[in-house]
């Protein structure tokens, strides 16, 4: 496999951007050797600039749930960029964003435009806090919240994969507002909740966590949570910036069938450009400026080509319900089948070969997994035309654009990897 271009920018990248890239997982830390330098793509498959072709399982860290390129969405996009690509005032596409949102999240009575998962994060936690009065926050071992100060304590994804456990730059006064607990503990969680009680704003929790690779959540976990903050006047924030739209249409609450009293969406709403979003409860948004004393803003938040982009994907998914369908068949396909030493994680379209052979359900079991191998088998599957996440410690995402021929590649040579004499 020839990647010369690659090399070449790569290392011109290095040059004036630290590490050469504009977000730490692309850099290949985890799994060494130079990333691939893009030029496009087109369903399943992406290209990079010296041509080579590979089943795309990125899908842009999970926006792409059909693929890349849909054409409704480059539709939509090519209409909005006629009319300009952004005016700072309301635009009637916003309102009808808003409109469908809630109808696809009924625990969203209310809705604010964002530009980024990390922002949405943010914003909920402060609102949450200005609601109740309080300081304190609950989150869990190895899920990603996002680069938000207070959240980036013993967080998943690149902080994961560099073995960072606890940012430089973050003050202790903010450090110190976050409870880290384990994932899948209601032991611990009801601890927490005994020693600080009233003192605890929010709980933040990925309802499925895809950012220490994919991890579901234990029988039981999501009620205990949900249980614990509605006693104790917490406010429970699902963060389904991943499981948005991606593990059932509403989300993980609608596939868990718990009701959150604040989520946060990113990725897919965006159709693939920057667009996120968090919502909740009617009286805890209306403490929102200018209805109420918490700020937030943004001069490009609800950005035309962003919502129209968002709206022709989250359109297009509500009136194709089978795509869940076919993705689920697919992903099943993907993972019929248990290499050696290897323990699958999946929800839905997300997913995670593990390279250990005991059960993964939080971050201390995550943690046993052999990245080494995984390394190796990264490599091995990227020669035979097979992008993965470069890391260990994140999900897989299976897209509708996935054909049944592109698993059955995929899955030959993985088991070629596997079958291989050591
Ligand atoms: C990706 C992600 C974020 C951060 O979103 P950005 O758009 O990268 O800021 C937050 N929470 C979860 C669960 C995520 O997967």
């Amino acid at each position: 496999m020839k990647i010369s271009n690659s090399e070449a920018w790569f290392a011109r990248a290095q040059e004036h951007i630290p590490g050469g890239v504009n977000s730490p997982v692309r850099a290949f830390r985890g799994v060494g050797g130079v990333p691939l330098f893009i030029a496009r793509g087109e369903g399943s498959r992406i290209f990079d600039i010296d041509g080579n072709s590979y089943i795309d399982y990125v899908g842009s860290w999970g926006p792409l749930i059909l693929g890349h390129r849909p054409p409704f969405v480059t539709d939509a996009l090519r209409e909005v960029i006629e009319c300009g690509t952004s005016f700072g005032a309301p635009t009637a596409r916003e309102v009808e964003m808003a409109e469908l949102l809630t109808k696809i999240v009924p625990s969203m009575e209310m809705v604010r435009l964002v530009n980024s998962g990390t922002e949405a994060t943010m914003s909920a936690l402060r609102v949450a806090r200005g609601f109740t009065g309080r300081d304190l926050t609950i989150k869990f071992e190895g899920c990603y919240h996002g680069h938000v100060d207070s959240l980036l304590v013993k967080a998943g994804s690149g902080m994961a994969t560099l073995g960072i456990a606890d940012t430089a730059g973050v003050p202790a006064g903010f450090a110190n507002t976050t409870i880290a607990l384990p994932y899948n503990s209601i032991a611990a969680a009801e601890r927490a909740f005994a020693e600080y009680d009233d003192k605890i704003a929010a709980v933040i929790v990925e309802p499925v966590v895809g950012n220490m690779g994919c991890v579901p959540p234990a029988p039981g976990f999501l009620e205990a949570l949900r249980a614990l903050t509605a006693r104790h006047g917490a406010v429970l924030i699902f963060d389904e910036v991943m499981t948005g739209f991606r593990v059932s249409f509403g989300g993980a609450q609608e596939r868990f069938k718990i009701q959150p009293d604040m989520s946060t969406f990113g990725k897919i709403i965006g159709g693939g450009l920057p667009l996120a979003a968090y919502g909740g409860r009617a009286d805890i948004m209306k403490k929102i400026a200018p209805l109420g004393p918490v700020y937030q803003a943004g001069t490009l938040s609800g950005n035309p080509l962003a919502v129209a982009a968002g709206l022709a994907m989250l359109k297009y998914l509500l009136a194709h319900p089978e795509v869940y369908e076919t993705l689920e068949a697919r992903s099943a396909q993907l993972t019929a089948w248990t290499p050696p030493g290897v323990t699958i994680n999946r929800v839905g379209s997300m997913f995670t070969f593990f390279f250990t052979d005991r059960p993964v359900t939080d971050w201390e079991s995550a943690k046993r997994s052999d990245t080494g191998k995984f390394a190796k088998f990264f490599h091995f599957m990227l020669e035979r035309g097979v992008y993965l996440a470069p890391s260990q410690f994140e999900a897989g995402f299976v897209s509708a654009a996935h054909t049944e021929d592109d698993i059955r590649h995929t899955v030959e040579a993985a088991r070629e990897f596997f079958d291989r004499p050591v």
